[in-house]
């Protein structure tokens, strides 16, 4: 069969547009874990490689949602039990890797990150499917339950075998947990040959390369749920993660108490609305995000320095902002919240 030139060209373009389809196109993929909804993203990718990225990262993490919180059956749960019980236990080493992380962050924070206080949590009723305790717990028993000072420092290791001298230590990483999921998540992306992606757990997230051959942008919440109050730009390689007072809560009569406590006072934090952290490693970033978040406005400076924070954003209960210089470097703030910032509240 002969062909005339036209049909010659169209076929020419269709097989370009062929190849061109084969190099990768933009998937998006939504589904639900760790009590939130979890987002993967990926540019110029194939289809096939995509799907099955994203199942082994489904897969992953409905399992680490078991092993990882408090009341799931997983190895977090029979480390608490055994803790109670005051007996030794054998953990993953990715379970130890994170503990042993957390040990740094609650040094570096001077016990403002402390994932050994999940007794207390628990009595403020976050722990329920639904959270709604009756009322603000005893000071008391608050008091009751710090005394015996729950910190990794009463933790120990025998290899893999941790045990407790302190039988009322409930560990909870959920401060810092998403921060290596994060990470494994992009692990298991670059394994499927997939090197721009973005990992979004809930709006803390993992950037990996670039989208579509720029540094990827986004959305920074405001603490009040209305529309974005800046963008930020993100490089490859980067996380952000934020910690926010207006995620989860519990209402008592009528205020609402987030979830996020000051371990010396065993109380929800009220002084501070958000903070966002950049920062290559997204475990410190998680962590360093629930650190600052406790720290608030007066110990910001300070944190920023203990942990090496280039990239970090508070904004406190009245809309007032700390942030690194590389931070504002970073944002492009929408207008009429930077009017507010800037003025503050009530003026
Ligand atoms: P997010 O809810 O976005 O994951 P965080 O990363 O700040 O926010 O994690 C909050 C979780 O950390 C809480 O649900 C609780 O499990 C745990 N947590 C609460 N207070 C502290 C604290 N002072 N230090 C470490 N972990 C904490
Ligand atoms: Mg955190």
């Amino acid at each position: 069969m002969r062909l005339n030139a036209g049909w010659r060209s169209a076929l020419t373009l269709l097989a370009l547009l062929a190849s061109a389809c084969d190099a990768g196109r933009d998937f998006r993929h939504d589904f639900v874990a760790l009590g939130t909804v979890v987002t993967v993203t990926a540019y110029g990718v194939r289809e096939q490689e995509f799907r099955s990225a994203t199942n082994s990262i489904e897969a992953y993490f409905a399992k680490i949602g078991n092993e990882w919180y408090v009341d799931t059956p997983g190895e977090l749960r029979r480390a608490n039990e055994a803790i109670a019980a005051g007996q030794p236990v054998k953990v993953s080493a990715a379970l130890k890797e994170l503990i042993e992380a957390a040990t740094v962050y609650e040094s570096l924070s001077d016990g403002l990150f402390n994932i050994c206080i999940g007794r207390t949590i628990r009595l403020w009723g976050f722990y329920a499917a639904t959270p709604q305790p009756a009322r603000v717990p005893d000071p008391a028993q608050i008091k009751a339950l710090l005394a015996s000072g729950p910190g990794t420092a009463q933790l120990s290791w025998d290899g893999l075998t941790l045990r407790s001298a302190n039988p009322d230590i409930r560990l909870d990483v959920g401060g810092i947990a998403k921060g290596a999921i994060a990470l494994n998540a992009n692990r298991i992306l670059r394994a499927h040959g997939i090197d721009n992606a973005i990992v979004n757990i809930g709006g803390d997230l993992a950037v990996a390369g670039q989208v579509n051959g720029r540094d990827a942008r986004i959305g920074i919440r405001a603490p009040d749920g209305g529309p974005p109050l800046a963008m930020l730009d993100v490089h490859s390689g980067e996380a952000v993660f934020t910690s926010g007072n207006y995620e989860r809560f519990v209402e008592i009569d009528g205020q609402r108490y987030t979830h996020i406590l000051d371990p010396t006072t065993g109380r929800p934090v009220e002084h501070t609305a958000s903070v966002t952290v950049v920062h290559t490693d997204p475990v410190l970033a998680d962590a360093a995000a629930t650190a600052l978040l406790v720290g608030g406005p007066e110990r910001f400076a300070a944190l920023v320095t203990r942990f090496e924070l280039r990239y970090a954003l508070l904004i406190d209960k009245g809309g007032d902002t700390s942030l690194t210089s590389g931070m504002a470097e970073r944002l492009h703030w929408a207008q009429p919240f930077q009017e507010r910032a800037v003025t503050g509240p009530g003026t």
